[in-house]
């Protein structure tokens, strides 16, 4: 009930905004009157100069003049200079609405009623119409917009005044000209005297009705005008609001609240726009958290979200000042300084540790820095080159930060290139097998063979596995590629037996994918079966980093192939972090010793301890060991000495071509094993 009062008498608290729109409002409404009143007085004062000049005012000095009419009309006239200049001011937004504007508005109207009234009395006097009067109530309380209590004030006490000074005098028709024509009496002299035939004891009834009615009825417009706009007002406000919010929600991330991609662009051109933005000083980063679908998975997508907003305001806040947004998903994107950009990534990365300890997340930054040669910088080229680096270093185990450049770029093109063209690869026979040997220590003769793939590309030349080997394991088709390994090597197998040449078991790499993306034993069977392969001359190679996540599919696959007959080897034992746990789980024919344990093998003195240990590990457990990477007489000597079976390594052959294989063993440069000899007679 109070409020409705309040809000009835206009006395409710208003919005900066409504306060606002009343006063621009107001301003744009003073301007029509300031005019009329500027053009008024100015034709007021030319009238009484003129009166003045032409004699028609004789008897008065000028001072009467000057007190009596003409500061009157010199204060009107700059009130409403004042008043047009203001709100001109104002809605040119060159003033805001303080207490000066506030100030010239309350002035100019009460000059405007004062002047209303002073007027408006002297023509009730005359007998005329108090036109004035009715004007300036109606600009001042209706055209003016006020809380209703002061409009109703201003025009109540507005009013009184002039029914007070009205109420002793009525008014006397014509009398003012015939005073003035009689004894040819100036107009002052004439009005004093019409003040005193006019004298009467009060207000006629008709009149006291009349100006009754005026009262209510400016007031009710009063009144109107107000809620009207008041309505208006909040409308406006409403729609501002929502427009703010559109606009707001258009460059704000949902999720993370954060700025988006459509703010980042945007800016970032603005940003590379200025003249005086140091170009080669900036950096493109993004960001991207390793692990994080394994996050969400375990923890569900509520905890994976809350993940995100802690991670995205990590970032805003450890760059404040620069420009940062979420891309998609678990990526976000930073244009800032390059100066300083990577203790701050290194921060991130620590503070992102101890935010999530469970789980171990990784944060990856790739990054693109303008050359300061290029003329224009695209931002979303730039976010995509950021991109490319980050993702070339996804996996890589602790490399925290990439920066992009014309290599990176290289090999981009390259991996694109390899994943588009591995099948043409395939059934063009670009793929090759190249052969290394592996000795026995005891008299370096052959006792094996390890198949190695190459890529003899038209475009790229020659390609070693290691270019091409994780990008098929990362695209799944890696399975592809070891069939059609499978089916050369029992192929030269064929050939060679054929041709009476000598023979040596041939080990083959599988990847763990192979296990999981085909039938990759049957497949072997099949082969061996086409070519009349002895299982005996096939070893399986499984690296120690496949056996890592314990997988029954591997340990049963691995349980069929040793079932078969074939022999499984582990391949770069000691290159991964459990070495010893796969030893314990799975069984092994023949264990291969990492090459980077010789890597130190004349400067590090743990070298020949440690691989002395390995080795009789190895023999304990039943398995013939082999030390891969042999370079050197010295090493092999060694090996030899400890008891290591075998060896293979740039000392006794680099992966060569079947031909050359067979041209160093007809040289006699190298020598098969004698066991090997006879074939026949196991493999009819
Ligand atoms: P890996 O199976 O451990 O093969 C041994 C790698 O060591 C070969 O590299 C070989 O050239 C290199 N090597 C041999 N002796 C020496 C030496 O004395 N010094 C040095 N520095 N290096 C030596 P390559 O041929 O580049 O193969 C790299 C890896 O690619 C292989 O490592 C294997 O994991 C993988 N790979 C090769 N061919 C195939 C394949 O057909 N299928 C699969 N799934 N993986 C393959
Ligand atoms: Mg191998
Ligand atoms: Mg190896």
């Amino acid at each position: 009930m109070g409020k409705k009062i309040l809000q009835w008498l206009g006395l409710e608290r208003q919005s900066q905004y409504v306060k606002d729109y009343f006063f621009a409002t107001n301003m744009r409404k003073s301007i029509y009157m300031s005019i009329i009143v500027i053009v008024l007085e100015i034709w007021m004062i030319i009238r009484m100069t003129n009166q003045w000049f032409s004699g028609a005012l004789a008897g008065k000095p000028f001072s009467y003049y000057f007190e009596n009419y003409y500061v009157y009309y010199f204060l009107l006239l700059s009130s409403g200079i004042l008043m047009l200049v203001t709100a001109l001011l104002y809605l040119k937004g060159k003033i805001k609405p303080h207490w000066f504007g506030i100030g010239v508005k309350w002035a100019f109207a009460l000059i405007c009623l004062y002047f209303g009234i002073k007027i408006s009395v002297g023509d009730y006097m005359k007998g005329e119409q108090i036109l004035t009067f009715l004007t300036m109530e109606l600009f001042v309380v209706c055209l003016l917009i006020w809380r209703p209590l002061i409009g109703f004030l201003i025009l109540t006490i507005s009013y009184l005044i002039y029914v007070q000074k009205i109420s002793g005098l009525a008014p006397v028709s014509g009398a003012y000209s015939v005073l003035k024509k009689l004894g040819e009496l100036s107009p002052e002299e004439a009005y004093e005297g019409l003040q005193k035939v006019s004298q009467t004891t009060g207000l006629s009834l008709a009149t006291q009705i009349n100006l009754f009615t005026m009262w209510i009825s400016t007031l009710m417009f009063c009144f109107s005008n107000y809620s009207q706009t008041m309505q208006q007002a909040r409308k406006d406000e409403h729609l501002e609001e929502v427009n703010a919010y559109l606009s707001k929600i258009s460059v704000i991330d949902e999720l993370t609240g954060i700025h988006n991609m459509v703010f980042f662009r945007s800016e970032a051109e603005k940003l590379l726009g200025y003249v005086t933005t140091d170009k080669e000083n900036i950096i493109f980063l993004y960001f991207d958290i390793e692990n994080f679908k394994y996050y969400n998975e375990k923890y569900g997508f509520h905890a994976g979200n809350e993940l995100l907003c802690n991670v995205a305001m990590l970032i805003d806040k450890a760059f404040e000042g620069s420009l940062v947004s979420r891309f998609s998903d678990d990526h976000f994107v930073v244009l800032t300084r390059y100066e300083g950009s990577r203790d701050i990534i290194q921060r991130i990365s620590e503070e992102l540790h101890s935010l999530q300890q469970e789980v171990h997340l990784e944060l990856k930054c790739g990054a693109y820095r303008p050359t300061g040669e290029e003329k224009e910088i695209d931002p979303s080229v730039a976010c995509d080159r950021a991109r490319f680096a980050c993702n070339s270093i996804k996996k890589h185990y602790e490399q925290t930060y990439q920066q992009y450049d014309k290599t990176l770029e290289d090999r981009l093109h390259l991996k694109q290139y390899i994943i588009n063209n591995v099948d043409t690869a395939i059934t063009n026979g670009y793929i090759k097998v190249f052969y290394q040997p592996v000795v026995s220590t005891e008299d370096s003769t052959i006792v094996g063979l390890e198949a190695l793939a190459r890529w003899q590309d038209p475009q790229y030349g020659l390609l070693p596995p290691g270019l091409f080997i994780d990008i098929l394991e990362e695209h799944r088709q890696i399975h592809k590629l070891d069939q059609c390994v499978i089916e050369q090597v029992c192929k030269d197998f064929r050939e060679a037996k054929e041709k009476h040449l000598p023979l040596a078991p041939v080990s083959l790499n599988f990847s763990r994918l192979d296990f999981e993306l085909c039938d990759i034993v049957g497949i072997l069977e099949k082969f061996a079966q086409q070519y009349g392969v002895p299982r005996e001359y096939l070893d399986v190679e499984i690296t120690e980093s496949a056996l890592t996540a314990q997988q029954t599919f591997l340990q049963s696959a691995m349980k069929e192939l040793r079932k078969y007959g074939y022999k499984v080897w582990l391949d770069d034992f000691g290159s991964g972090y459990s070495s010893l746990n796969v030893l314990k789980d799975y069984q092994f024919d023949v264990l291969k010793i990492d090459m980077k344990f010789l890597s130190g093998f004349s400067n590090n003195e743990k070298t020949r301890p440690i691989l002395q240990n390995i080795v009789d590990l190895t023999r304990q457990l039943n398995m013939i060991s082999l030390t891969e990477g042999v370079e050197t007489q010295e090493q092999f000597d060694f090996l030899a000495k400890i008891g290591c079976q075998r060896a293979q390594g740039y000392l006794f052959s680099k992966p060569v071509p079947i031909d050359q294989l067979r041209e160093k063993i007809t040289s006699g440069e190298l020598s098969v094993n004698a066991k090997f000899e006879g074939l026949e007679s196991f493999a009819e």
